[in-house]
Parts: C-alpha cells; structure tokens; sequence
C-alpha cells in the first residue's frame, strides 16, 4: 500500500500567524514540494481572495511532475443551486484538475452554525460533490469536525460521509479541526469509519467499492503528526499536511516529520529514496521564502537534529551512529554535527578536527592542552558551533603550525553623530562618520590606512582590506556574508560581554569565525581577523616578506575546508 501526500501549505499554511506568502512565493514553494514528489498541491481558496484566484491563474502554466493542483472551497450555501453558488463557480474558474470542499460532520455544527436541518446538511454534501464531480476529474471530500461530531454522534458523521460518497467523491478526509484529539482516539474512529463505509459502499458507486480515506490533523495537542500516522495505521490512505507544520494556531501536521515516518519507519512509500533526500532542502528553502527562522530542533531537518554534545554520546557515535541516532541524516538530506561546548570530551575535539582536516591522537598530551584551553575559551563566551575557521586556527595556533601573516599594532576609531555631526556630513556629502586608522605589521613592513565606512565595522573592514589586500591579492575575493552579535552576560548591561560571529565566502566556500570581547569593536576586529587569516591558511599562502629578505620558508599545504 502506497500514501498519498496532499499539501495545503499554500492554502491552510497561510492561515500560520507569521506566515506570509506573496503569489511569487506561492508559485515557487509550489514547485518545491513537487520536486518533494507530493501527490497534490492546494494552492488556496479562490472564492474567499483575489489573490488566490491570480495564483491559480500562474500555477496552471506551471510544469509540475508529480503533483496535481487542488483548489479549496466550502459545500454550496443553503437554499440555491450550485449553478448559483459563487463559491463554486469560483472553483470551477481555477480550472485545476482536482477540488476539495469541506462541508459540516458535526450535527451541532450544522444545527447551530448553519442553522439548518442535518437533512439539509447531508443534501448540501451530496449535491455540491455531485455538482463539482461533473466538471473535474477528482473531488475531494473533506468532513470538518469530523472527530468531534464523531463523539458527540457517530452515525449522524457517518452519515455526512456517506452522502459525499454518494454524490461521488474520490476521496473522503476526516479532519481533526479543533485539534483537541489524541492519537487512540483518532485510530479508533477511523478504524470505525473505514469499516462502516466498506460494509455500505456500493458497488459500482462512483468512489468503487471502497472508499478512499484520508485524514487531516492540526496540532493544538502537538499530537498532528502521532494522530496522522495512527490515522494511516488505522486505514486512511491520503494524509494532508503541510510543509514545516504552518498552519493557524499551533498548525497543521508537519509533512516533513510524516513522511520519513512513514517512508522510513512504516516501511509505507510515499516517495522516492531521491526525493525523500530532498526533505531538508524544502524545509529550509519554504522557511526561507515564508521569511520564518528554521526551527533548529526541528525532528528529522533541524540544524540540531543529528548535533552531538555530550562527550560521551559522541564517543558512542562515532563507534556506531545507531548508538544516539534514530535514522541515518543522510536519508533525509541531514547530516550529522559534532558539538564542541564545555561538555566536550577528547572524541568530541577529535572528531571535530579531524572534519577540518587535522588528524589529533585522543590520548596525546596536545589533545588534552587543546581540551582545557578550548574549556577556557567557551568559559569566557566563545562558542565554535558555527565559527568552525576560528577553530580550526585556534588548533593549527595550540599545535604551533599557524604563521604569522600580519600583525596589528595599532587601530584608532572614532565616531560622530548627533545633529552637528550631521551638518558636517551634509556638507562633505558624506555617508557617515566613522573614521578607522589602522597600523598592521606585514613582515618587515609597517603598513597605514585608513578608511570612513558605514558604521565601525564597515570602515575597520575597509581599512584592514585596502592596506591587506597589497600583500595578499588572495583576499581581494573575500566578502563579508553576515554579522551577527549576542550579549553574552545581561547582568552588566551595557558593560556585557559580547560575542560578535561572522560569515565570510570566497564564491566557493563560506566559513564562520568568531569574536568575543567586552569592547565589541575589538570582539568584531578579531572575528574579521579570522576571517581573513582563514582563507590565507586554507589557500597555503605563504607569510610575505619583505623584498630581499629573509629565506623563503618551505610552502604549507593547502588544508581542505572548514564547515
Ligand atoms: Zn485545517
């Protein structure tokens, strides 16, 4: 038995309170979760906006190779047909090959919130399907409420299914609207459900014999992703969700966890072994695009999802990744991440080096100085999780196999604003005031500069670089990617410690460095220090000396990159 994934991140997904998606983006997470091998794509509600009637416009030219677009409505309203219900009609505009409605299982819901009979209810179901049937390939049934009027009458929401089916539904999903249900609850109705509609279906009848579900969570209970899995154990075939879980309130079921539940645990295929690698990339680059920061721990994909601290946990890993891993990261586009943090044991320090390209004995007395003096570095605010260059240098300096190429003698900086500051600057035409003096020894040359920039950091890169890059033309290539700073210590507020992480990229590496200083100036100096001497030493390019100087010292080999 295979699954079948529907994903309405493009329409219940934006419902998520800090979810924004313009048409374009739309347009482009559709395209990803294609490439993710989903089954359909409901890509919005074009009865309720006009913005999701523009993006059916653009995605039917799409080129999708797996997926089907599925446009999303409600059943038609009472007392007109559903050639006169512009809900529908809007529909049938989006000209997609599937429509999914939802229409009311819960006997109260249809008695209070819609204020008619649940007979009118079960017409409303059964018509709209009918209508919609005769127009598209497939028709989507989806029974809102289902688990809770299930509870409160079980026959009356067998019944609205059962109308659906009826007028000729492909597919019948029960939705967990509220959210409220847990999984034995969930498997438990479904079961039921699956049971009663084989015994009733008809043969012959639009939908076969059997009646295809499916099943639809959100995770007010954070059980979407257990109640959808149950859901599939118990007979549903189709499983909505979306990607990362956006959805409103506390979301919808995460496609990104269910998947590899299914795939890799429930042995159920629902996509392809290339596809299912693809699972991180569509995770990260949706959040990129919904402009959502990725969820570190985030199961199966998150940064942290195979990250190793403890010492001894890595020990254990790196005999056999089964001791602490519950998959392979590889299967689903991840990859396993060595820590360093004041939990670090020797293996840790080991492991971590040696992903940088250094061999180090665990037993040797130099791993052990590495280890204390690392412990150091982390008590005084360091963090090497993501300014592997730094660590690296700091291993090549602990061993003694880092050279000098340049050192700073002397950096002044000063800073103007305020409204006189500003006059003064109107008048020169100039940006800013920050102004950088730098003084750096290169050999047996001492070399000046200096440089106005756009803020401290800006001006000292420049002036650092204008003087540099006439020793070492390498550098030339080097940019600034990202600048980050964390307060270290809020107890001593504006006195904190600061630890200041760069990003930096050649074109075709990036490598992060590290900084930390009370005085953020000098944590921010030391981090672009880094940067720079990083790329010297993975380029093996030699410390200069002065024209007709010294012997030429032999030439270190390239080192391979830093992550
Ligand atoms: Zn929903």
């Amino acid at each position: 038995m295979s699954v079948v994934l529907y994903d309405t991140s493009l329409r219940d997904g934006t419902q998520g309170e800090d979810v924004q998606m313009s048409v374009a983006d739309k347009l482009t997470i559709a395209q990803l979760i294609d490439d993710l091998g989903v089954s359909y794509i409901e890509g919005g509600w074009p009865g309720s906006n006009p913005r999701d009637e523009a993006f059916f416009e653009e995605a039917r030219k799409l080129q999708l190779k797996n997926a089907k677009l599925a446009a999303f409505g409600a059943t038609r309203r009472s007392g007109i047909k559903c050639e006169q219900d512009a809900n529908l009609q809007a529909l049938l505009r989006a000209e997609v090959p599937c429509l999914t409605i939802f229409g009311k299982s819960w006997r109260f819901q249809a008695t209070e919130v819609l204020r008619i009979s649940p007979e009118e209810n079960l017409e409303l179901i059964e018509d709209s399907v009918r209508y919609l049937k005769q127009h598209v390939p497939e028709v989507v049934f989806d029974a809102e409420h289902f688990f809770d009027g299930y509870k409160d009458d079980a026959p009356y929401a067998l019944e609205c299914l059962r109308a659906a089916l009826r007028g000729g539904a492909d597919y019948l999903t029960l939705c967990e609207t509220n959210g409220g249900a847990l999984p034995h609850e969930v498997a438990a109705a479904v079961a039921h459900a699956a049971r009663e509609l084989a015994a009733t279906a008809q043969p012959g009848s639009a939908a076969g014999a059997r009646a295809r579900l499916g099943i639809h969570t959100h995770n007010d209970c954070e059980c979407a992703v257990a109640n959808s899995v149950a859901a599939v154990r118990a007979g549903a075939i189709m499983v909505q969700g979306t990607v990362n879980g956006y959805g409103e309130r506390c979301g919808n079921a995460n496609l990104i966890s269910i998947i590899p539940a299914l795939q890799l645990k429930l042995g159920l295929p629902c996509v392809t072994d290339a596809q299912l690698q693809k699972l991180r990339h569509v995770a990260r680059t949706v959040d990129e695009i919904s402009n959502r920061t990725p969820w570190a721990s985030q199961p199966y994909v998150g940064r942290s999802a195979f990250a190793h601290k403890g010492g001894m946990h890595v020990d254990a890993v790196k005999k056999n990744s089964r001791a602490y891993e519950h998959i392979e990261p590889e299967l689903v586009g991840n990859h396993r991440r060595i820590l360093l943090s004041d939990l670090s044991g020797r293996a840790n320090v080991e492991l971590k080096a040696k992903e940088l390209g250094i061999e180090l004995d665990p037993k040797s007395p130099e791993t052990r100085k590495i280890l204390e003096k690392l412990k150091q570095l982390e008590a005084d605010g360091y963090q090497f999780e993501s300014a592997g260059a730094s660590f690296k240098l700091f291993v090549l300096q602990s061993l003694g196999q880092l050279r000098e190429h340049f050192t700073l003698r002397d950096l002044e900086v000063q800073i103007a604003f305020g409204d006189e500051a500003r006059g003064a600057r109107a008048q020169a035409a100039e940006r800013d005031v920050t102004r950088v003096r730098i003084e750096i020894g290169v050999g047996d040359e001492v070399a000046y500069s200096s440089a106005r920039g756009e803020g401290p950091v800006h001006a000292m890169d420049l002036a650092l670089r204008s003087v540099i890059d006439r020793f070492y033309p390498q550098l030339e290539a080097v940019r600034l990617v990202d600048y980050k700073v964390r307060v270290l210590t809020s107890a001593d507020g504006t006195g904190s410690v600061v630890r200041v992480l760069i990003q930096s990229s050649d074109g075709s590496e990036v490598w992060g460095t590290v900084g930390v200083s009370p005085n953020i100036i000098h944590a921010s100096w030391n981090a672009l220090v880094d940067a720079l001497v990083y790329k010297l030493v993975k380029d093996g390019v030699e410390p200069y000396l002065a024209a007709g100087g010294r012997q030429e010292r032999p030439s270190q080999p390239a080192l391979p990159a830093a992550k």
